[in-house]
Parts: structure tokens; sequence; C-alpha cells
């Protein structure tokens, strides 16, 4: 006869910092879970709310217990414009702190949801360190989701705790990264501001911190097999509680998953399919910078000759500066000369459905985690563009480490709002794009390993596969403890 434990249905409070970079992910952990047998409520605000429920209606109807809470954001309030819900909005330097007060200012409505809801667990976003202490005020362990690999992770609180770039005065100069299971050395440029300037990341970090070590543990999207010993080293050496269930975006599966995640598409994903059905495998190459970064007008110019001049076929997804002149970014004629080799999408579109395509080749990032992910999962080289967060130490992680990338180039990180006029030129872009999606030796190996770790990914999320295990032994220690910490 099962215990009341086996009856009791978990319940489980998603509450994503407001990023699409954040979100998506957890609106595929709150569907993994709910695909487990829990329930999984997620917590966000009502223009999130419109873009997540598409993905959540259509799960409830096929029989899933997943559903939405939604909160009220005070934008306006802190002096913002209206509906600036999320981080992608945010356009200057001056709205930071004014978004993060916002953020601060959901504590309150957070914790009253806790108390109608008397939810078993929490996976809350790390820039609500208050979530912890919201928690424990009713019992319920809450666990930290980052939104990065253990790999960043790592060389994070390794720069926390040792500071070898203090007393370094010239951006050029490097210092190695210490006390990690590989050499990492890093030039100061690429070094986050934070750890540079006394600003408001300074103290917002150091409360991640704090609250990640009074948290329950912390939700992991990656996979055992693809960074073990930082896994180890994350474990064993910081002493962290951490559980690996990813990479999270393999839950998408059907092609009405994989176009609808995140914001709407700009463009019909049929046409993008009958587009890459009709190229060669592995000859095209993807490019997309994320969710928030927007380059300058100038700096795109630079990216369409480089892809002109390399002669690859692409699928570019192109962000302006707004109050850039629109119609400056393009080269003379591209558009007309590019008919047939290039797809442009403006603003959004539907990456996990493009990089799954086998028409797709390459793909050059930003190195956002989730995008990295979607490249090892995809099986797809990388041609990396590092710009702001973690950006660069993943860049590290997948051309030194793992070796599936290589560097465009870039030495300076920016805020994404604050990226420079032109970082790279198209002669580099050109050159880099021709060598990945080319037959040399070294594009060979690197495409090798690509696919030996995707191969790996899909594994680690099958039944019996470590991630799978990982989940049902977080699920299994909560069913025991019945979810509560006292
Ligand atoms: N994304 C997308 N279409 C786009 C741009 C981004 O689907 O046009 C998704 C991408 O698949 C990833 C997320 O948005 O899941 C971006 O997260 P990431 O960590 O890569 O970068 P960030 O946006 O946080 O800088």
């Amino acid at each position: 006869m099962g215990s009341e434990a086996d009856h009791h249905q978990l319940h489980a409070f998603l509450f994503p910092v407001m990023a699409q970079g954040h979100m998506i992910p957890m609106v595929d952990i709150a569907r993994l879970l709910a695909a487990r047998g829990l329930k999984a409520t997620i917590i966000t605000t009502p223009l999130n709310a419109t873009t997540i429920s598409k993905t959540t209606d259509r799960d409830r109807s096929s029989g899933l217990n997943i559903d939405i809470q939604v909160i009220p954001f005070p934008a306006v309030e802190v002096g913002l414009p209206e509906g600036s819900e999320s981080v992608d909005k945010i356009n200057s330097p001056e709205m930071i702190p004014k978004f993060f007060n916002a953020i601060n200012m959901l504590q309150q409505p957070f914790e009253q949801l806790l108390e109608q809801h008397q939810p078993d667990f929490i996976i809350a976003g790390m820039f609500f360190p208050w979530a912890t202490e919201a928690a424990s005020k009713f019992g319920i362990p809450r666990f930290v989701f980052h939104g990065t690999s253990f790999f960043s992770l790592c060389v994070t609180e390794s720069l926390t705790c040792y500071k070898p770039y203090e007393g370094i005065t010239s951006d050029k100069e490097s210092f190695v990264v210490p006390g990690l299971p590989d050499k990492i050395e890093m030039p100061m440029s690429q070094l986050p501001d934070y750890f540079k300037v006394t600003n408001v990341f300074t103290e917002l970090m150091e409360q991640v911190r704090d609250s990640e070590l009074k948290s329950y543990g912390v939700i992991v999207n990656s996979f055992y097999e693809l960074e073990p010993a930082y896994a180890e080293h994350y474990r064993k050496v910081m002493g962290r509680r951490a559980w690996q269930i990813g990479p999270v975006s393999l839950r998408n599966r059907d092609t009405m998953d994989k176009a609808q995640r995140g914001k709407k598409g700009s463009i019909d994903e049929h046409y993008i399919l009958n587009w890459l059905d009709s190229k060669k495998p592995n000859s095209v190459l993807y490019v997309c910078f994320g969710s928030v970064s927007r380059f300058s007008n100038d700096q795109l110019l630079e990216i369409g000759m480089g892809l002109e001049d390399s002669g690859v076929s692409f699928v570019w997804v192109v962000r302006t500066i707004k109050n850039d002149k629109e119609e400056r970014f393009l080269p003379e004629g591209f558009e007309e000369r590019m008919e047939v080799k290039g797809l442009i999408i403006r603003e959004w579109a539907p990456q996990v459905l493009i990089l799954d395509h086998p028409a797709v080749g390459g793909f050059m990032t930003h190195c956002g985690w989730n995008s990295m992910l979607e490249g090892v999962s995809a099986g797809v080289p990388l041609i990396t563009w590092p710009l702001f967060a973690e950006q660069f130490f993943n860049e590290k992680f997948v051309t030194q480490v793992l070796q599936i990338g290589i560097r465009v180039g870039v030495e300076e990180w920016n805020l994404w709002m604050d990226t420079k006029n032109v970082s790279v030129k198209k002669e580099k872009i050109g050159k880099v794009v021709t060598q990945l999606m080319g037959n040399g030796e070294e594009a060979e190996k690197i495409r090798r390993r690509a696919k030996q770790h995707s191969e790996m990914a899909k594994r680690a999320v099958e039944e019996g596969g470590s991630s799978y295990a990982d989940l049902t032994a977080l699920i299994e220690e909560l069913k025991i403890t019945g979810g509560k910490t006292t």
C-alpha cells in the first residue's frame, strides 16, 4: 500500500525572471514537471503571461496540470514606460535600476500567492534573491535557477572568491581563473563590469550568491556528460546541491512546440521550413544574437557584407536599434542578390525549429546559455560572438573545453544596450564563416564533436539518461520530505 506522500500531487511554483532567456527554459521546466505528474504553476506578469499561455493552454488540453498565476508589474510606479515587463524592453542603462526596483516590489504579491496556494516547492530565478526568505516564511524549499552552465557558475564563484583581476589596470592584460578543472585565462576586457566597478549588479550579485547559499538547491539547465568536471566542482568544491535536468529545450518535440517557444515569430514557420527544405544538409548558417541584444546599423552592415562574401547560405535574425535609420542596415541591393542564398527574419525566429533542421550546419551566436545548449542539442557547431552577462565564460567553455566552436574574435564585454558601433569587420566575419562551414580538417573535427555532444544530450533526457534520473531523484526527494523544510 502506498503512503500518503505517494498520493499527494506535488505542486511546484515556477517564478522566472522576466527575460526570454529565463522564461523560455522555465516554461520548459514547468512542462517537464507536469509531464512527470506534478502540478506546475508559473508565476509571471500580465504581458508575459499572454506570451506563455499559448503553450500552457496546449499542454493543459493534452491533460497536463499546468497553470499560470499573474501578478501585476509596477512599471509605471518605478518610472518605466507602461508595458516594460521584460528585460528586452530595457534600452538604456538608466532603466536597469528601475527595472530591479520593480522586480523587488513583486515580493509581497508573490508571498500572497504562496499563502493562497501553499505549493510544495519553488523554483525562482536568480534575480529574486528574496524568494528564499519568502519561501522560508511558509516552510517551503526554494530552488534557484540561474539559467546558465555549471562552468559559468564555477567561473563566477572563483572570480567572486579569489578576485584574480584585482590590481590589473590594462584591459589587454589577462588573468587565470583560479581553482578550476581547466586552465581558463581571460583578458580584463572580457570581464563583466560589475566585477570592475561598483554598480547595481555588484550588490545584486552578492545577494544572489547569499540567497543561493541559503536555498535548498540549484536547478541547472545542463547535462552531466557535457561538463562532468564542472558539475563535480560545483557540488564537491563549491559545496552546492544541484540537479541538472537539461537540455530542457528537448522537451519541445513537435513543430508547434518548437515554433511557439517564446515570443510570436515574425515569419510563418512553414515558410521557413520550406525554405530550409530546399537547401542541402549542413549548408546553412543560422545567425542570431539572442532575445535582447541589438546591433548598430554599421555592425549589421558588416555582418551582411561578411555573410555575402562567405558565399554561404544563411538564416539571419536581425534586430535593429529602434532609433537607427531602418533603411541603412543592409548593403545596397542585398535582399535582391540574396533572395535565394539568404533568409532574413526580423525580430523573432523559431530558433529551435531552425537549429533542428538538417540543412542547418552552423550557428553564429552571442553565447547566451540557452542558445549554446540548443546548438549543442541540435549538433550544430558554433561561431561565438559574446556580448554581455556571462557570455564570454560560455565562449571559453564551448571553444576551449568542448571545442565545438570558433571565435569570431570579440574582445570587449559591454552592456547589451551599450554595444560598440562596430566590433567585428566583414573580413573577419566572412573568414570565420567560410572556415566553420567549409571542409577543412579542423571544421570536420568540430562538426564530429558537435554531433557527439548532440547524441549525449538526447540520451541524457531519455528515460534512464542522466538528466532524466536527476529529475526523478529530485521529485523522489521532495515526495519524501513532503516538500516541506519545517
Ligand atoms: N530565441 C528565439 N528566437 C529569437 C531569439 C531568441 O527563439 O529570435 C530564444 C532562444 O531559442 C533562447 C532564448 O530565446 O531559448 C534566448 O536565450 P539565450 O540564453 O540564448 O540569450 P538571451 O536572450 O538571454 O541573451
